[in-house]
Formats: structure tokens, C-alpha cells, sequence
């Protein structure tokens, strides 16, 4: 079975790993517009239910995914940490 890797740099999200390593058993991609306007609960485990939207190019797409480290909303959109360090 393929594993894949997500590779990040954005160390204050509470999934980011030494190595650039993105350590969420999932994420969400997400348009900008659609980062803004959803609370964080709608993340990765609701996927199959959103409707797919156009960015246009990188720059309107957001790891929805993303909570600061220390943040009391870790947990709130079903996403945890893999066990893999
Ligand atoms: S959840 Fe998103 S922002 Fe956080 S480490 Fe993974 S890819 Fe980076």
C-alpha cells in the first residue's frame, strides 16, 4: 500500500513534525475563500460530503487543516496526530 507524505514548513501547526513532515493522519486542501468562510470543525474527516471548488492557481488554496500549536482547538475537527515519530 502507497503511503503518502505530506511535506510542510509551516512549524507552528500543531501536526508539523522536525524534518518538514506534515504528521495529520489527514488534511484538508482547501480554496481561500472556503478557509475563511467554514468554522473549524468542517476539516478533512467531513471531505466526501464538500463539493469541490476552482483556486485558480496556488496562491487560493489553504491547508485547512492548519491549528496553532497550544491552541484549544485541536480536536475539534476529528483530524489527530499519526503515530510515525
Ligand atoms: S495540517 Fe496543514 S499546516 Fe499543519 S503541518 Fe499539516 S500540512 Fe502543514
Amino acid at each position: 500500500m502507497n503511503q503518502q507524505h505530506i511535506h510542510c514548513i509551516v512549524n507552528d501547526c500543531h501536526y508539523w513534525a522536525q524534518g518538514n513532515k506534515c504528521v495529520a493522519n489527514e488534511i484538508l486542501v482547501a480554496t481561500d475563500q472556503f478557509g475563511e468562510n467554514q468554522p473549524d470543525r468542517v476539516d478533512a474527516a467531513m471531505a466526501k460530503q464538500l463539493s469541490p471548488e476552482q483556486a485558480g492557481n496556488c496562491l487560493g488554496t489553504c491547508c485547512k487543516t492548519y491549528v496553532q500549536k497550544g491552541s484549544n482547538q485541536i480536536g475539534i475537527d476529528n483530524v489527530k496526530k499519526q503515530n510515525t515519530f
